[in-house]
């Protein structure tokens, strides 16, 4: 069998310590799950976790000791950073109970869920899906994969982003409003989870704008942390 043009190349994670790589299959991403961005964006916080996805192919992955580059996309005058700390899935399932979710996590990443906020802004204003303000190309900056069993316990681990050495976001993994296990609970009732995929879980609050030849550093204690330049 011949395909009609050559398929598209797999994307793929580096993974810490290893030259193997984690092969990915879908990027999900949980919107407002920090009390105090839920607040910044207007909204309430005790509300059930929502999804969107990103392509995978949308993934920038910064390997470890590089920087990403990420032209300025187009359409939008108002990019911002939200840095998120990502789970990956090593063994997939549905209606997996939070207490059982750590068995189906592989590791753990530094991603950045880059976002078009005037498209996004205006697309929630006439009742529209968010597709052009989230999965944009290159919208995805992802950092190496730790492994679970080597990873520190992250659950009151520092999340932070800078933008040209600045404080912007600064928080801790253990403010998420609903955490890895429950994220993952939550999902596999939505979506078969399969192993491969991606959890982006959601942004602190401090979210704002970034422009051209800004950079940016975000990590999470424990992980390896990410710059990406915008061009
Ligand atoms: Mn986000």
């Amino acid at each position: 069998m011949n395909y009609v043009f050559n398929p598209a190349p797999l994307v793929s994670v580096p993974i810490v310590g290893t030259q193997d790589r984690f092969p990915v299959h879908r990027v999900y991403c949980v919107a407002r799950n920090y009390e105090e961005h839920a607040r910044e964006m207007g909204f309430p916080s005790n509300e059930p976790p929502f999804f969107f996805l990103k392509p995978t192919d949308a993934l920038l992955v910064v390997d470890a000791g590089t920087q990403g580059t990420l032209p300025y996309p187009s359409l939008t005058h108002n990019l911002h950073h939200e840095v998120e700390l990502v789970v990956a899935i090593g063994k997939g399932g549905k209606n997996i109970a939070a207490s059982e979710a750590h068995q189906h996590i592989y590791g753990y990443a530094v991603g950045l869920d880059m976002t078009r906020r005037d498209l996004q802004n205006e697309m929630k204003k006439q009742g529209r899906p968010w597709c052009i303000a989230k999965a944009f190309d290159l919208g995805a900056p992802i950092g190496p994969i730790t492994a679970a069993d080597l990873a520190d316990d992250l659950s009151n681990a520092e999340i932070f982003l800078q933008v040209n050495g600045q404080p912007r976001q600064r928080s801790r993994v253990a403010n998420m409003i609903w955490n890895a296990a429950h994220v993952i609970e939550h999902l596999s009732r939505a979506w078969e989870l399969q192993a491969g995929d991606l959890i982006y879980t959601g942004t602190p609050e401090g979210v704002g704008p970034v422009v051209a030849g800004d950079t940016l550093q975000a990590g999470v204690t424990g992980l390896t942390p990410i710059t990406v330049t915008i061009t």
